[in-house]
């Protein structure tokens, strides 16, 4: 059990999308709390560089796992579950991070082509590797921690964000299933987490007028990824939260 400098210490947490962005450094945040971290993207060179960070800090030894959450065939997704079984035996959580935003464009003028890779890697993608998770959830010792990663635009709907606001609709219904499914049935508790405007290249790709420099780092939020993945949040389930209001909350505790 970890204490609380490393409150991650003897954990195994997969990340989703851990090479770029926020996901690399939430990867680095928990391994930092003591954890053996599972990198998984579709990057390989930028899951490595991720790897390659946490061991400059010597830190618990990361593993890379380079995934396709577009991949449609639900073996793939059986097979990275083995994988992982095999050499961890279980997860004691999963940040489900990775995501795309495909086009800003109205409804009316959004393509098709964009509008399927967006659903299959935000929402499908997401569902079958978490679907095939939950047995390695349930192995954990200890309490496990699911953190989908949703949006503001995926709790009210705005004009121009298209399939992005969707799946992230989709993915709070995600959560919402998946929360009750696990409730009274597992030590799982599964929250969904909006950070808020972050200095990445999606918020780039999202805004591309504004300065980068006037958005918060990564790092800013790490303290409400860090509180969820741990646990001191044993007893937050089923809830949609906001990454900033919890960092808040959390530095008036
Ligand atoms: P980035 O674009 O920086 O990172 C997205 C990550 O997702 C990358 O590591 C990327 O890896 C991975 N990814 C994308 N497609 C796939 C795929 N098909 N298979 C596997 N991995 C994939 O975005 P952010 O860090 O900004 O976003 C992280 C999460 O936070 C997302 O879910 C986003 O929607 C959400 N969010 C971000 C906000 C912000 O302001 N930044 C605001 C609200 C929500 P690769 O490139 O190798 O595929």
């Amino acid at each position: 059990m970890g204490n609380t400098a490393t409150p991650l210490s003897d954990r195994v947490i997969l990340v989703t999308g851990a090479g770029y962005g926020i996901g690399r450094t939430a990867a680095l945040t928990y391994a930092r709390a003591g954890a053996t971290v599972l990198l998984l993207g579709r990057t390989q060179q930028a899951l490595n560089d991720t790897y390659d960070l946490i061991e400059a800090e010597g830190l618990p030894q990361a593993a890379v796992l380079p995934f396709d959450l577009e991949e449609t065939d639900e073996d793939k997704f059986i097979e990275l579950a083995g994988l992982i079984e095999q050499h961890f035996g279980h997860l004691d959580g999963v940040l489900m991070n990775a995501g795309v935003l495909g086009q800003r464009a109205p409804l009316e003028t959004s393509h098709w082509e964009t509008w399927q890779k967006v659903m299959q890697i935000n929402v499908n993608g997401q569902f079958a590797l978490i679907k095939h998770l939950i047995p390695l959830l349930r192995k954990a010792p200890a309490d496990a921690s699911v953190i989908f990663t949703s949006s503001s635009v995926g709790r009210a709907g705005r004009a121009y964000w298209g399939a992005y606001a969707v799946s992230k609709f989709a993915t709070e219904g995600l959560m919402q299933v998946l929360a009750e499914e696990m409730e009274n049935t597992s030590r799982i508790r599964v929250n969904s987490l909006n950070p808020g405007g972050t200095r990445t290249s999606m918020r780039v790709a999202a805004y591309p007028a504004e300065n980068p420099a006037s958005v918060p780092e990564a790092e800013s939020i790490m303290p409400a990824y860090l509180y969820l993945m741990s646990p001191a949040s044993v007893s937050v389930h089923g809830q949609a939260l906001n990454a900033r209001d919890l960092c808040a909350g959390l530095n008036a505790e």
